[in-house]
C-alpha cells in the first residue's frame, strides 16, 4: 500500500472512532445532567429495552430501523444519528488537522486522537447547556487536570503545531482565565444584582484555555464567542422582537471548535494582530 493510501486508511479509521465517540456522546448528553451512570450502554428512552451492539451501530442502525425502536416501535430522536454522523465528521477533521498527508507518526496520530476528544467534549458542553442550561463539572473543571496533563505530554514529547500550546501557555491561561472571568463574574454580579455570568461559564473557560493556552487560544476564543453570542442575540430580538436567552457555553464551544479546526488558516485575516503559531 502506498504512503498516502495508508493515510488514507487511518483517516477512515478515526472516522470510524469518531461516530463511536459520537454514540457514546448521546449517552452522555442524556445521562450527565441527571447524574445517571454512563454504563451500561444505551436503552430505549420509552420502554427500557437494552439495545444489543448490533442494533447500535451509528447512523447506519438509525436508517436500518427507520427511526424506530426495535421492541416498542418508538420514535427514536433524529439528533441521535445526527449526533452520531457529527462525532464521524469530527473524527476526520481532527485527523486531517494535526496528521499531515504522508508517513503516519505516532505522536501526530495520538493528537489527533487528544483533539477528538476534546471536540467530543465540546460537542457534550453545548448540547448540555442548550437542553437544560447547566456545564457539568466533569465537562469543565475536573477535565482541565487531565486537559493539563496531555498538553504537557505533548509539549515536552516535541509536538509542536497549531493548536496545541506549550504548557507554561496552558497552565497561566487557565490561571489567568480562572482569576479573570471569575473576577468579570463578581463584578458585574454586583453591579447588575443578578448572576451575570454563571459559575460554569467560569470554569468552561478555565477547562479551554488549559488545552487551547492563554494568547492566541483562550484570548481569540472568549472573542470569536461573544461575538456568535451578539450576534445571535441581535438576530433574535430584531425578528421576534424579544430578548433571548442564549447561553454563554455553546457559544465558547463553538468558537472553540472552530479555532482548533480552522485557526492558523481563517483567523489570521480576522484576527492579523494575533500571530496564530506555537507560542512560548
Ligand atoms: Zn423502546
Amino acid at each position: 500500500m502506498t504512503i498516502t493510501g495508508l493515510w488514507w486508511v487511518l483517516a477512515g479509521f478515526a472516522v470510524a472512532i469518531g461516530l463511536c465517540i459520537g454514540s457514546f456522546l448521546n449517552v452522555v448528553i442524556a445521562r450527565l445532567p441527571e447524574d445517571r451512570s454512563l454504563l451500561p450502554g444505551s436503552a430505549c428512552d420509552s420502554c427500557g429495552a437494552q439495545i444489543p451492539i448490533w442494533r447500535n451501530i451509528p447512523v447506519l442502525s438509525y436508517l436500518l430501523l427507520r427511526g424506530r425502536c426495535a421492541s416498542c416501535a418508538a420514535p427514536i430522536p433524529a439528533s441521535i444519528p445526527v449526533v452520531e454522523a457529527l462525532g464521524g465528521a469530527l473524527g476526520f477533521l481532527a485527523w486531517a488537522r494535526c496528521v499531515p498527508v504522508g508517513p503516519v507518526d505516532l505522536l501526530h496520530a495520538a493528537a489527533a486522537f487528544a483533539l477528538l476528544g476534546f471536540l467530543a467534549m465540546l460537542v457534550a458542553a453545548s448540547e448540555i447547556d442548550l437542553r437544560h442550561r447547566i456545564l457539568p463539572d466533569e465537562l469543565t473543571i475536573y477535565a482541565t487536570p487531565v486537559l493539563l496533563l496531555i498538553v504537557a505530554v505533548f509539549d515536552v514529547g516535541g509536538l509542536h503545531m497549531f493548536p496545541f500550546p506549550t504548557w507554561r501557555s496552558a497552565v497561566v491561561g487557565a490561571g489567568v482565565a480562572g482569576v479573570g472571568m471569575g473576577a468579570i463574574g463578581v463584578i458585574s454580579s454586583l453591579l447588575l444584582g443578578r448572576e451575570a455570568l454563571g459559575w460554569g461559564d467560569v470554569k468552561m473557560t478555565v477547562m479551554l484555555a488549559a488545552f487551547l493556552g492563554l494568547i492566541p487560544g483562550a484570548f481569540v476564543v472568549l472573542m470569536l464567542g461573544s461575538m456568535i453570542g451578539s450576534v445571535i442575540g441581535l438576530g433574535h430580538l430584531l425578528v421576534t422582537r424579544r430578548r433571548a436567552y442564549l447561553p454563554l457555553g455553546p457559544c465558547l464551544a463553538w468558537s472553540a471548535a472552530l479555532y482548533t479546526l480552522f485557526g492558523d488558516t481563517v483567523f489570521p485575516y480576522v484576527f492579523p494582530n494575533i500571530q496564530f503559531a506555537a507560542g512560548w
